[in-house]
């Protein structure tokens, strides 16, 4: 999990203030969340997915901090100094106040007192003051009917899901340099990409797109898209992206970006849900897409969006799963966040009603504050789309870092990456109709 840094700070101001607890819920029911909530002095609280912060009267809090599974605390808190910041994975610059909480995509900071909020920076960053008792994400399973049950008939198919294998597709992709920038290791993962979607029986294209170049101009680089046409419904369309474009810690550099983990991870996952799903024979059309250009602005899905409009085609897509950063987890116990617009509450609960019932390992987070990565085109476009990604990705040692390597990816990547992995197949099973027997929600 996400660490939390920096808990105790010097006391600066005079002012009576609060104290607050940042307590980890991983474990808790919902109705100790509830009661943490409205403990002794508790004035407002804001829930951080896997972690909840409570801020209110010093001396009470003390005692309601000993009850949970407490992380720190913050001293002499003016709620009104309190920052939410939303961070995309273009995250590098340092930001204005203190961190004092981070957890999934968001990050928790005290400015300097009576300073305005710093300006939002669209695909970068956004800002906005603590409002009353925010829930920025929640963890599905504290909202989660009992007793979910894995379907026999979708259980084979999530079955064919190999870390193992997954994994050696990672370790492929990351011994080339991906830097959108570059050209000759960038377009030989590219033909790697195409090569192993033919290989599954896919009709393989790698459509170009123009981008700013490094050094000023455009240049021109290519997605790459399998399709599955549908056996029965090969007009209606499922999404599945993840770039496979990478950087370093200099943004420029076209050398050692392995890129494992951000995006090979993602990349890789494409091709093995392909490898899952396809023996299945899906009635509906899938389009497995690896995207470039994501790290500089999201172009190649942006792009993609705008080929389906000029298309006509844009209609056709019922949904879209995008995979950015699927492979690391801080600790044992794993966590991922699946995120999209509140318009598409339901779909986001389809995945971790199949995380509940495929991978109880998995312990899935909700957010409807969608932000910085290739989902967010489609999500423009008003296309039912969500993005996976685990939950400890901005506490990863190596993020956008020449160090990204497989190995440093740690011991619980192909657990991690599998329980993804598992979860989403068992949707896509159900949103493509990959089987003859699995599909209900079909007219047969
Ligand atoms: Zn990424």
């Amino acid at each position: 999990m996400v660490p939390v840094l920096g808990l105790l700070f010097a006391l600066s101001a005079a002012a009576p203030q609060d104290r607050a607890v940042v307590l980890d819920i991983r474990t808790a029911s919902a109705v100790e969340v509830e009661q943490f909530k409205h403990g002794a002095g508790v004035r407002w609280w804001v829930e951080l997915g896997t972690r909840l912060v409570v801020g209110g009267e010093p001396a009470s809090l003390r005692t309601l901090a000993a009850r949970g599974s407490r992380l720190g605390e913050i001293e002499a808190i003016d709620k009104d100094d309190l920052a939410l910041r939303t961070i995309s994975c273009a995250l590098h610059e340092e930001a204005p106040g203190q961190l004092l909480v981070q957890s999934g995509r968001w990050q928790l900071r005290r400015l300097p007192a009576g300073t305005e909020l710093p300006p939002s920076q669209p695909g970068h960053d956004s800002w906005r003051r603590l409002g009353e008792n925010d829930i920025l994400a929640r963890q599905y399973r504290l909202d989660a009917p009992a007793g979910a049950m894995p379907d026999p008939l979708v259980v084979p198919l999530v079955a064919r899901i190999d870390a193992a294998r997954w994994f050696s597709d990672v370790t492929q992709l990351a011994s080339w340099d991906r830097s959108s920038y570059g050209t000759t290791s960038l377009n030989a993962a590219r033909d790697w990409i195409g090569l192993q979607m033919q290989g599954l029986g896919l009709a393989v294209t790698t459509p170009g797109f123009s981008m700013p170049g490094a050094g000023g101009g455009s240049i021109t680089r290519q997605n790459v898209i399998g399709t599955w046409t549908g056996t029965s419904l090969p007009n209606e369309w499922i999404v599945v992206g993840a770039h496979y474009d990478s950087r370093n810690s200099s943004g420029s550099s076209v050398t050692n970006t392995p890129g494992a983990e951000d995006n090979a991870s993602g990349c890789a996952g494409v091709i093995e849900l392909a490898r899952a799903l396809l023996p299945f024979k899906p009635r509906r059309s899938i389009l497995f897409m690896c995207y470039a250009g994501e790290e500089q602005g999201l172009y190649g899905s942006t792009r993609h969006v705008q080929a389906l409009q000029s298309s006509g085609d844009l209609a056709k897509v019922k949904s879209v799963v995008i995979m950015d950063m699927i492979g690391y987890s801080a600790d044992s116990q794993l966590d991922a966040l699946y995120e999209s617009e509140s318009a598409y509450l339901s779909y986001l609960n389809r995945f971790g009603a199949a995380a509940a019932a495929y991978v109880p390992a998995l312990n899935v987070t909700i957010s409807t504050n969608p932000f910085g990565s290739d989902h967010m085109p489609y999500l423009d476009a008003n296309k039912e789309t969500v993005l996976a990604i685990e939950s400890d990705w901005a506490s990863y040692p190596h993020y956008h870092r020449s160090t990204d390597t497989p190995a440093n990816m740690g011991v619980n990547a192909q657990a991690m990456g599998a329980a993804i992995l598992k979860t989403n197949a068992a949707v896509l099973a159900e949103l493509s109709g990959a089987s003859d027997r699995i599909f209900a929600d079909i007219a047969q």
